[in-house]
């Protein structure tokens, strides 16, 4: 049993049963036993592998389209480069590498890195060193006077769900309580939450509907930022259009994992509702929200084929092989190229829609 276990144990005994959102930040984020907080998770001897790690083809795509937009809306200077939950700072090294010859793009950045974790946040800092980078516990510390440009890959899905399941006009939240001795799931009492209300119409008894708080409230920050200032925000993470079914998954050394096994071991995730992202967007006035993209068809229409042949050039034997696999990876609808999605927001001005994405 982990200590983390103990406590939750404890704390649930002492002062009753806690939503799912707050086991999730509290397995993630404990500051002595969270997730994020005591390890590095990433890559093949970690838990989880996620796009930059599997091939710099990714970063290398969208640090372009993320210049095109800079130069679309005039080659702001100075303007905010920030990404959110960086992991090992592969995906951003990527970016920079490919961005490094576009004239006044580097002297005008201001880079901001969005991190919780002190191991991550450290390795961060040895790979993205002399760029002159501000880390950032969260984007609410971020200085709100010039253009954002922003991009967050497998953030949002970090961050913690509520869920709620259709009992007759309204919901029961699900809840994490203690039974013989062991975490266990039940139910709360009848509740009718306003952000809900909408999922009233297109639900049946007992289905099961998660609500990300964080995410929306994130978004309505970001969106608000670029109404103001303007910028790009790019989100990319697994997901889909609406949110129905329980989708909280843990995943401990590249399996699956039973949720409320080992707290603070695990990973811990749930599929991203990117129809309520995008409300929470378009609730902001001046803000555009692209169309949800899925990421194969994104980086296929951001010229990874193109750019997956030119590297091809250089390798043979096993390296080719695993590069050919890489690429497959990150597009084929088998794989990661339909399941993640992306969406963009962008201000309601005359600059072209972010490359790759439709409104
Ligand atoms: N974007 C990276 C890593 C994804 S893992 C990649 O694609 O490889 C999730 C990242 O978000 C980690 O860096 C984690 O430490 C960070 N993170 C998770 N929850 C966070 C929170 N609430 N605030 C800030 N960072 C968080």
């Amino acid at each position: 049993m982990t200590a983390l276990k103990d406590r939750l144990i404890a704390r649930i005994a002492r002062t009753g049963p806690i939503s799912v959102a707050d086991y999730m930040s509290t397995c993630l984020l404990d500051p002595e036993h969270g997730y994020y907080a005591t390890r590095d998770p990433l890559g093949a001897g970690g838990d989880f592998t996620t796009a930059p790690e599997i091939s710099q083809m990714f970063g290398e795509c969208l640090g372009l389209a993320l210049a095109q937009c800079w130069i679309d809306r005039g080659r702001p200077d100075p303007f905010h480069l920030v990404e959110l939950g960086p992991g090992r700072g592969v995906l951003m090294a990527d970016m920079l590498r490919a961005t490094a010859r576009i004239p006044g793009f580097h002297e005008a950045m201001r880079l901001y890195l969005i991190e919780a974790s002190g191991p991550l946040r450290a390795i961060q800092q040895r790979r993205l060193q002399g760029y002159g980078a501000t880390w950032l516990r969260a984007l609410s510390g971020l200085p709100d006077d010039a253009p954002l440009f922003l991009i967050a890959n497998e953030f949002l899905d970090a961050l913690p769900i509520r869920q709620f399941v259709r009992a007759g006009g309204g919901w029961r939240e699900r809840q994490i309580g203690v039974s013989d001795g062991a975490l266990a799931f039940g139910l709360g009492g009848p509740v009718l939450p306003e952000a809900l209300a909408c999922r009233l119409t297109d639900t049946d008894e007992g289905q099961v509907v998660e609500l990300c708080l964080p995410a929306l409230a994130l978004v309505g920050d970001i969106a608000r930022r670029i109404a103001r200032a303007g910028g790009v925000a790019v989100l990319i993470d697994y997901g889909g259009g609406r949110s129905l079914g329980d989708t909280l998954q843990a995943v401990r050394r590249h399996a699956p994992a039973p949720v409320l096994a080992c707290p603070g071991e695990a990973d811990l995730t749930a599929h991203v509702d990117f129809g309520a992202i995008a409300r929470a967007a378009r609730a902001v006035p001046g803000v555009r929200v692209t169309v949800m993209t899925p990421q194969g068809r994104l980086l296929e229409r951001l010229g990874i084929t193109a750019r997956a042949e030119r590297l091809a050039q250089g390798l043979q034997g096993a390296a080719l092989q695993s590069h050919i696999a890489a690429h497959r990876r990150l597009t084929h609808p088998d794989e990661m190229g339909t399941l993640f999605k992306a969406i963009a927001l962008c201000r309601e001005d005359a600059a072209p829609v972010p490359p790759g994405f439709d409104i």
